[in-house]
């Protein structure tokens, strides 16, 4: 027997989910974002599940982008990030990576590459996300340079939004707004929408749709789950008892002796951890499933170990099963237990974890 510690993987909720992307956006094309090794669900097999049915994926680094490649995905691939120096044009250029360009150097770089290169760029327009991007009244002369260098063979833009995931927020409508005004007479393929886009704003879809985490199963949206959206969670994350032992009232439990028990009980322990990539922040009352049933984690995260209270379920015994999140337990609200946001607990699942699909 091994670690019980493991990532179950489901394919069909992977597809359902790029379903539903389409289902909301039916006009667009769907650039899948696989970034941080696809959330933390495995660059190389979300890719290829998801297969064709994607029309293009989107990635953070030409390390990513040739991972894609060697796996045998043949759609495009966007570097969400753009490239770092001119050198790595050729390789853009052969491997048909399409980067995302923010600021000049970028431009100038493309201007004096070799006129044998074919790349696609897209612009990075900021309409308020302020982190990344052009002013829009930059667009329409970096437009022209690009469409006067040999190198360049397409031009698409996009924009990124700060905070589509609340609903009817001003922020987000004058991002649609100044984006749709932009674009009018540019003549170019164009995308705006995240998941929040994709399932809050219908009028920011346009050409492409870029879905990252309602891929996964989870939901982008303040005031919407997960099974309200009909997404399915992608990743189970696993694990088992490995000591149920019965403990006496005042005993502290684990590091720093913190949380003392109430009353004599019996304090679980699965095998699952901060080194595994589950939250060493999740503070007691934090909910894991026992055998299906929620219990509240108690005392402090350790490295390789969690403790939970386990006097509602005192049958429970060393094998059976603990699921940290997944079915039956939506991501978010571990993470909003833990004060963090789905995505940083599903791309933060370490290494030693096994990724088993199921
Ligand atoms: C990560 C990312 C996305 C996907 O965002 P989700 O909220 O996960 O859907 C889309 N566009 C860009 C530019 C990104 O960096």
């Amino acid at each position: 027997m091994s670690r019980p510690a493991r990532a179950l993987l489901d394919a069909g909720a992977l597809k359902h989910n790029l379903q539903q992307v389409r289902l909301h956006a039916q006009r667009s094309r769907v650039m899948a974002i696989v970034k941080a090794n696809a959330y933390g669900h495995g660059l190389a097999w979300v890719a290829r599940t998801l297969g064709e049915s994607a029309d293009a994926f989107g990635v953070s680094s030409i390390e990513e982008g040739l991972q894609l490649r060697a796996a045998g995905v043949t759609r495009p691939v966007c570097l969400l990030e753009g490239f770092f120096s001119a050198d790595e044009l050729p390789l853009l250029s052969k491997q048909r990576l399409e980067p995302v360009i923010h600021h000049d150097g970028q431009l100038r770089a493309l201007e004096q590459a070799s006129p044998l290169l074919r790349l696609t760029v897209w612009i990075k327009v900021d309409t308020g996300m302020h982190r990344l991007g052009f002013p829009p009244v930059a667009v329409e002369n970096i437009v022209k340079q690009l469409r006067n260098s040999r190198a360049v063979t397409g031009v698409r833009i996009m924009s990124h939004f700060a905070r589509a995931e609340f609903p009817n927020d001003d922020v987000t409508r004058s991002q649609i707004n100044d984006f749709a005004k932009l674009i009018r007479n540019l003549e170019l393929e164009t995308s705006l929408a995240n998941s929040a886009g994709i399932l809050a704003w219908p009028s920011s879809h346009f050409d492409w749709v870029r879905p990252g985490i309602m891929l996964y199963g989870a939901s982008p949206l303040m005031d919407k789950d997960a099974a309200t959206l009909d997404l399915k969670p992608v990743m189970t994350l696993e694990s088992a008892l490995i000591a149920v032992p019965p403990r006496k009232k005042g005993d502290a439990i684990g590091y720093g002796g913190d949380w003392r028990c109430p009353e004599d009980m019996p304090v679980g322990v699965a095998a699952i951890g901060y080194g595994d990539g589950y939250p060493r922040h999740a503070p007691p009352g934090t909910p894991v499933l026992v055998n299906g049933r929620r219990v509240p984690t108690v005392g402090r995260v350790s490295m390789d170990m969690i403790t939970l209270d386990l006097r509602t379920q005192p049958q429970a015994k060393v094998g059976d099963p603990v699921v940290l999140w997944g079915q039956g337990l939506p991501v978010e609200q571990v993470a909003q237990s833990a004060g963090t946001v789905s995505y940083e607990l599903l791309c933060q699942v370490t290494e030693r974890i096994p990724r088993v699909v199921v």
